[in-house]
């Protein structure tokens, strides 16, 4: 399929939205009523320092809800005003918030089932309205409900769109796309569907396996079994890695797509003359802006004498997963909960650890005078945040004394 054409018709199709309802500002009060928090307000404006009694909460200086997250909620919001009766679905978690799909369960949008690992749009019914959400959708989705001659919001944020644009610019030179993310990832399964042939690598390890095959060769069927689910079908090592393009899943460690770019741009220098380099590698500039401050906040954050980290978003959450895995290189004891119920008492937290597993800890409240510090990840709203800095305060049970 041409993917940049369709992309285009479907653009100008009258049945396409990707620009709101002209509802802006009622929204705008909802989102604020039902998400701000006048507690982060005043931590943000006390220099992101509050006291009480024995707990100081610690701020990053960047967190919680990106703008990409805050225009693809409120456009949902408003496609729900501007279609009150229409049935309304949407492809997937809007963000990766538990509590924002559920308000929109509530508002009466449809998430497309999933029956054993694949979507179930059969009950989407031509006139219906669909949202596709801040992470995108693939190509193949788009065209299902273009055919299906459905309503389609658009929601996905510029940031994913440049990636799109990105891997199309490779399968014009026909360049491979190396895309540093996750292949299960919704982000990542789109931007590959934009992308021609194409190589999903998940970290630095992974990307130097690939730069060693593409200077020494090696074991072709092993290759093949190594990246059997991400991988573009009929993908050949020995003949499409000798001209690469760099892209990402926005939500990856801005530092490890930095130098998995590095990585392979030396190796194409040492594969091939340096001078018709430009003939062998691409890479574009695709680090989202708000991963990249949220990152930078917590590195920020990690480097101050704290006695515990909470790290808030949900568990299918990307950016918040590598927020959580910044304290854990820096042996920081801390707990990725996606919601205040987590907290189960002063003595144990149900938290998620880096390999997914949700588990109980105890203890990890210490008595005495404590340094918290605290982020969000890019779909949490400031509610989320303010509910579990209250809490904390709550079980250490102390007076104020700002
Ligand atoms: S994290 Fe970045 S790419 Fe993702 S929605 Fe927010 S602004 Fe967009």
């Amino acid at each position: 399929m041409d993917t940049k054409a369709f992309k285009r018709a479907l653009q100008h199709s009258e049945n396409y939205h990707r620009r709101g309802f002209g509802h802006q500002e009622e929204v705008a009060t909802q989102l604020h009523s039902e998400y701000q928090s006048s507690l982060i307000q005043e931590i943000r404006d006390k220099n992101y320092t509050l006291t009480r009694g024995d707990v100081t909460i610690r701020l990053a200086e960047a967190f919680g809800f990106c703008w990409g997250v805050e225009r693809a909620v409120a456009m949902a919001y408003e496609t729900r005003k501007h279609f009150p009766l229409e049935k309304i679905w949407i492809t997937n978690e809007i963000i990766h918030n538990p509590s924002v799909n559920q308000r929109l369960r509530e508002m009466q949008v449809g998430f497309i089932p999933v029956e054993a690992g694949q979507k179930d749009f059969s009950m989407v019914e031509s006139g219906d309205v669909v949202i596709l959400p801040a992470f995108g959708a693939s190509v193949q989705e788009m065209q299902l409900l273009n055919d299906k001659s459905c309503k389609i919001v658009d929601t996905t944020c510029p940031w994913v769109s440049k990636v799109w644009n990105t891997v199309e610019k490779h399968k014009k030179v026909d360049c491979t796309s190396i895309i540093h993310g996750k292949y299960k990832h919704e982000e990542t399964i789109a931007t590959s569907s934009f992308a021609g042939k194409y190589l999903i690598v998940l970290n630095l390890q992974e990307a130097e396996y690939v730069a060693d095959y593409i200077l020494n060769g090696g074991n072709r069927e092993e290759f093949l079994a190594k990246f059997s689910k991400a991988c573009s079908s009929g993908f050949d090592p020995d003949k499409d890695l000798e001209k690469v393009g760099i892209a990402n899943q926005t939500t990856m460690l801005k530092g490890e797509t930095e130098q998995i770019g590095k990585l392979f741009e030396h190796t194409m220098m040492k594969k091939y003359n340096p001078a018709e380099l430009n003939q062998h590698f691409q890479s574009f500039n695709t680090i989202c802006d708000a991963t990249q401050e949220r990152q930078d906040a917590m590195l920020e954050l990690v480097e101050e004498k704290l006695d515990l980290m909470i790290v808030i978003g949900g568990f299918n959450s990307s950016n918040t997963s590598h927020l959580q895995e910044i304290a854990v290189e820096r042996e920081l004891p801390s707990y990725h909960i996606d919601s205040v119920e987590r907290i189960l008492s002063a003595d144990s937290i149900e938290h998620c650890q880096l390999n997914g597993n949700i588990e109980i800890s105890n203890q990890w409240l210490p008595e005495g005078k404590i340094v918290v510090g605290i982020t969000s990840g890019a779909s949490t709203p400031d509610k989320v945040v303010e509910d579990v800095i209250e809490k904390i305060f709550e079980l250490k049970q102390s007076p104020v004394t700002v």
